[in-house]
């Protein structure tokens, strides 16, 4: 077996993290590919140090500034080394950092070494061989990842090493111009790890127990949700769920391999088992509920809209002359309304306003804003009917207007619209209906 596994930054944020992670890495001999986030924090009120080294890098052009910060990611360095025992030396890599940020390098290369020392740390702590991700994950010159390229260079490379660490977040292009994936995308380093290795298994070890079934911040002790498949991760991600970073299921999705969300502070707990499919049933008819606030909606109303060809075409083309996208976009017979990202579409609403006029004429137009989407998601709502009666009951009994219903072709998801201010209500409305007291639905 082929493990690969990934530790997020306050899994490795101090020298006691550093021991549960080695544990962990002991545990089962499988775990022979490891990728470190950099140190995050230890305590409320602590900083990451990928925002320190961010930083370092606004403080490049004021060399007293610039020891300070430095000075700032060296202390969590040597701190974990000193606390480890490790007989290591970063003299010479802070050495070379600081005259590269003194010539001016760029912000995706300071970023990148909080996850490159990381490494190095890491590697030394558990006698595995270190490769610089520079080496391995490629991007092209406009700064988008070469999976293919990538998959090729990295299994090569680790065709013979048995055992290794490949720190996170950061690659480069070919003429070695480091560039890193967007926030959190250590993620997505260790899926492509396990793409390269052909592993059984991602193992993703991080601070919570896995993915649960509703926010956290809105619902008291939410369940786990235990089985999770791809397709269900991606609903529930583009509406807010935030534990995996939304890229990391692309790699190993082309291959079939398993990713498990793990706690590294509870290693003995099961965590969220993500796949392509599988025949376990979901506990509850759905798997998960999510939202997100901020949405304006832009109401166009024609009649005989139905007949004029080419009439949804034409409006659509005015978001997109505006470089917006569109999240949902429901229709009636004389009427379409379009969705879209409030803080974006107020940049340009003015635009947006004249040109649909001019491009379709309308006898409506009526914008609202301060709406939210919230998502009920589940591969067991396919086979079960009702599921949308009930939602739509339940949030009724607590006066909770609908503004709109989407409800996926997939039969995977069915999308909501309320007022902001019925958000969170309505996000507890329907976990008591589907998971505090499920009534089982009827099969189809
Ligand atoms: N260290 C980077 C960040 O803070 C990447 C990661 O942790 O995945 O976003």
């Amino acid at each position: 077996m082929k493990i690969v596994v990934k530790f997020g930054g306050s899994s490795l944020a101090d020298a006691g993290q550093f021991k549960k992670v080695a544990d962990i890495i002991h545990a089962n001999p499988d775990r022979r590919y490891v990728v470190p986030s950099a140190p995050g924090k230890r305590f409320d009120g602590d900083r990451k140090v990928t925002d320190l080294l961010y930083d370092c890098y606004a403080a490049e052009q004021d060399p007293e500034r610039l020891s300070t910060c430095l000075e700032a990611v060296r202390a969590r360095y040597d701190e974990i080394i000193r606390d480890l025992g490790l007989d290591l030396s970063l003299d010479q890599e802070f050495e070379t950092i600081r005259t590269n940020l003194e010539e001016g390098a760029d912000k995706d290369y300071c970023a990148s070494r909080g996850e490159y020392l990381n490494g190095i740390v890491l590697a030394a702590y558990l006698g595995y061989e270190f490769i610089d991700s520079a080496r391995v994950i490629r991007f092209d010159d406009a700064g988008n990842f070469d999976g293919d390229k990538t998959n090729i260079i990295l299994s090569r490379c680790l065709e013979d090493i048995d055992r290794a660490v490949i720190p996170g977040f950061y690659g480069a292009t070919d003429s070695g111009v480091i560039t890193t994936f967007s926030r959190g995308g250590s993620d997505i380093t260790g899926s492509i790890v396990a793409r390269a290795v052909c592993a059984d298994l991602y193992e993703n070890w991080t601070d919570v127990p896995g993915f649960l079934v509703a926010d956290p911040r809105i619902i008291d002790d939410p369940q786990i949700i235990h089985t999770l498949t791809y397709k269900e991760l991606r609903e529930l991600s583009y509406m807010g769920a935030s534990v995996l970073h939304e890229d990391a299921i692309f790699p190993v999705r082309s291959e079939g391999i398993p990713i498990q969300i793990r706690n590294t502070n509870n290693p003995q707990d099961e965590g969220t088992m993500i796949v392509e499919s599988t025949s376990r049933r979901p506990q509850y008819i759905i798997t998960g509920i999510a939202g997100k606030k901020g949405f304006a909606s832009i109401l166009v109303e024609k009649d005989m809209m139905n007949e004029e060809i080419g009439f949804c075409r034409k409006v659509l083309q005015v978001f997109e002359d505006n470089g917006l996208s569109i999240e949902h976009m429901p229709s009636g017979v004389d009427t379409m309304t379009v969705f879209v990202n409030q803080e974006k579409f107020q940049e340009k609403e003015q635009r947006v306003i004249s040109g649909i006029h001019r491009m379709v004429h309308p006898d409506l137009l009526e914008l609202e804003s301060g709406l939210a989407l919230l998502a009920i998601v589940g591969r067991g709502m396919r086979d079960t009917r009702g599921v949308a009666g009930r939602a739509f009951k339940a949030l009724a009994s607590k006066n909770i207007n609908i503004k709109m219903i989407d409800q996926g072709s997939s039969e995977l998801n069915i999308v909501i619209g309320v007022k902001e201010k019925y958000f969170e209500e309505a996000i507890r409305v329907l976990y008591k209906e589907f998971v505090q007291n499920p009534e089982d639905g009827q099969e189809d």
